[in-house]
């Protein structure tokens, strides 16, 4: 067994890990660590080649490889150290994590405080158990991705895609540049799940079609998938068997949801988040377990890689600074709390310390709505207020609260209707 020590170790090098590892490394942490399972750096965004990335963090519309590259070369610059093609196989809450790779075996690293930035990873047809047969063709849409765009293997010519989150909606375009022929995108919600300047540019801009509220009810096929079938669901999300149609195809992509990867934050001791499936975090982005920070889609699944960057710098600057020995001891705990149409609020707690500060909770509502008020609540006292023509759950939106207006107890983020909203 090889054993290394360093500050701060980060597990995981896509966004969230380089941006994490760059803060810690100008924040003083003297060594930082990167343990990535890949063999090179930037995690999901080596397989986005679309464009769309950096347009708040660069003011720039940049390619996912570009948008990662200027990260890397950061991390290079700075003496980040790197053990890549490296597994990690557990992290112990006093600061040990076992890993193991093909040159050192295992690998034990001491490490005086851990940001996890593992990602999170798809649903598949086991998740969601479509029934039928189980021919070739059926693929997840970021497994589709990863073979078109970094291995240039074609997964088929005429595809169906399952919901319309954001990599359905891109791979419909991808496949449609590539030559084949995308039949529909089917989504069991009455409304889009992913960003709508996606729904514009990748389905509308190429005339693919978009079924609302109806779902993939069987798979037919022997060796190869020769057809789906779809069918309208009810407002309970049942399909509705007398409008069960066949759509022949010979590729299903399934764009339904992303989970947190999460196995080693829970054997951890880490509290959860039981809508996220994410750690629960402060401001700081610091776990329950003192020492074990997190950010980025590990801790919940965020639309916009420049949200991923920003947390995660906080998560290394804070990282770095319980390394230390600088990071402010919690005097009194705030909790965070879903109100009216939101699902979840994160970081779910604010811990203070006495020092005045600015804390931003991203949200995401329950159902689209229109003209309505965002609210922040707490003790009975409105903090924060804004008006918003629309809020969507594929949209991840924030709210700003300071510190000095905290005492005890609960904030509660809510998203309230307005009858007689005038907007401006
Ligand atoms: C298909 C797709 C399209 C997207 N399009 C856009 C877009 O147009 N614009 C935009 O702003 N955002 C987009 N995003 C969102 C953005 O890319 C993600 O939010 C961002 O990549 C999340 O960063 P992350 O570092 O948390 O996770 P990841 O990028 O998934 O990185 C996690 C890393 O952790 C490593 N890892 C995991 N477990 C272990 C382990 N046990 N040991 C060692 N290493 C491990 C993985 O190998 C990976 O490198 C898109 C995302 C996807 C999936």
């Amino acid at each position: 067994m090889t054993e290394r020590s360093c500050d701060v170790a980060v597990i995981g090098g896509g966004p969230a890990g380089l941006a994490a590892a760059i803060s810690a490394k100008e924040q003083g942490a003297k060594s930082v660590l990167i343990i990535e399972r890949d063999t090179s750096l930037g995690g999901i965004l080596q397989q986005c080649i679309h464009p769309g990335f950096g347009l708040f963090y660069y003011n720039e519309e940049l390619t996912g490889p570009e948008y990662g590259g200027r990260f890397i070369d950061k991390v290079e610059t700075l003496g980040v150290e790197k053990l890549m093609d490296t597994m990690v196989l557990q992290v112990l809450p006093e600061g040990t994590i076992i890993c193991s790779n093909t040159r050192d075996g295992i690998v034990k690293v001491t490490a005086k405080s851990i940001v996890l930035s593992m990602g999170c990873r798809e649903r598949t047809r086991g998740n969601i158990q479509i029934p039928g047969t189980r021919p070739a063709g059926v693929y997840t849409a970021g497994a589709a991705q990863r073979l078109i765009n970094r291995q240039n293997e074609m997964v088929g010519k005429k595809v169906i895609i399952l919901g319309s989150g954001d990599i359905g909606m891109i791979m419909a375009r991808r496949l449609t540049l590539e030559g084949a022929q995308v039949i529909v995108v089917v989504e069991l919600m009455d409304y889009l799940t992913g960003l709508i300047r996606n729904r514009v540019q990748c389905l509308d801009d190429f005339g693919i079609p978009l079924m609302l509220s109806h779902t993939v009810t069987r798979i037919v096929g022997n060796k190869r998938l020769e057809g789906v079938y779809i069918a309208k669901v009810d407002d309970n999300k049942k399909p509705i068997p007398s409008t069960e149609q066949l759509f022949p195809c010979d590729t299903l992509l399934l764009s339904v949801g992303l989970i947190p990867e999460n196995e080693l934050s829970r054997e951890a001791g880490i509290e959860m988040d039981s809508i996220t499936n994410g750690p629960v975090v402060n401001q700081h982005m610091q776990t329950s377990v003192g020492n074990i920070f997190a950010a980025g889609n590990v801790v919940h699944v965020n639309d916009l890689v420049d949200n991923v960057s920003k947390e995660s710098e906080i998560a290394g600057r804070a990282a770095a600074k319980y390394a230390m020995g600088e990071l402010p001891e919690t005097k009194r705990s705030i909790t965070c709390v879903p109100g009216e149409n939101v699902r979840y609020v994160c970081p779910g707690r604010i811990h203070l310390t006495g020092e005045d500060s600015e804390v931003e909770l991203y949200f995401r509502v329950n159902v689209p709505d229109e003209r309505v008020q965002v609210l922040a609540i707490h003790n009975g006292k409105e903090l924060y207020k804004r008006k918003a023509i629309k809020v969507n759950p594929g949209e991840m939106e924030k709210v700003k609260v300071l510190t000095k207006d905290l005492e005890e107890g609960c904030l509660k983020i809510q998203v309230v209707s307005e009858d007689e909203y005038v907007y401006g």
